[in-house]
C-alpha cells in the first residue's frame, strides 16, 4: 500500500483542472469582448439603419421647413440686437444676437436640428 503516489496524482489532477479552468476563463473573457463588441457594432449600425428610416419616411419638420434651422427670431436675421440701457434712442448700442451669436440662424426647437419631426 503506497498513500503517498495515489495523494501525488490527486494533487497533479487538481492542478490540471485549474489549468484547465483557467484557460476555459481566458477563452471565455475572450470571448465576452469579442460579443460586445459585436453587439455595440450592431447597436450602431441598428442605431444608423433607425436614423435613415426615420429620415426617409418621417414627414419634414413643418416649423423650419425642413432645413433643421430658422432665421433667428430675436435679431430676425441681423445677428445683432439693439440694446439700450437706459431705453433711450440716442444710446442703442448693437449687440451681438445671444441666441444665434452672429450666425442669424437658430436651430430649430420642433426637431432639434433634425430636420423631421
Ligand atoms: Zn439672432
Ligand atoms: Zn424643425
Amino acid at each position: 500500500m503506497e498513500f503517498g503516489s495515489g495523494g501525488r496524482d490527486a494533487g497533479d489532477r487538481a492542478r490540471r483542472q485549474l489549468q484547465a479552468a483557467g484557460r476555459a476563463a481566458a477563452y471565455l473573457g475572450g470571448g465576452f469582448l469579442l460579443l460586445s463588441a459585436a453587439s455595440s457594432v450592431a447597436v450602431r449600425s441598428l442605431r444608423s439603419l433607425s436614423d435613415a428610416n426615420q429620415r426617409k419616411f418621417a414627414a419634414p419638420c413643418g416649423a423650419c421647413e425642413g432645413k433643421g434651422t430658422y432665421a433667428c427670431r430675436l435679431c430676425r436675421g441681423s445677428s445683432t440686437i439693439e440694446w439700450s440701457p437706459l431705453h433711450d434712442p440716442v444710446f442703442v448700442n448693437p449687440c451681438l444676437c445671444p441666441t444665434c451669436d452672429g450666425t442669424r440662424v437658430q436651430r430649430c426647437l420642433n426637431c432639434l436640428g433634425k430636420g423631421y419631426a
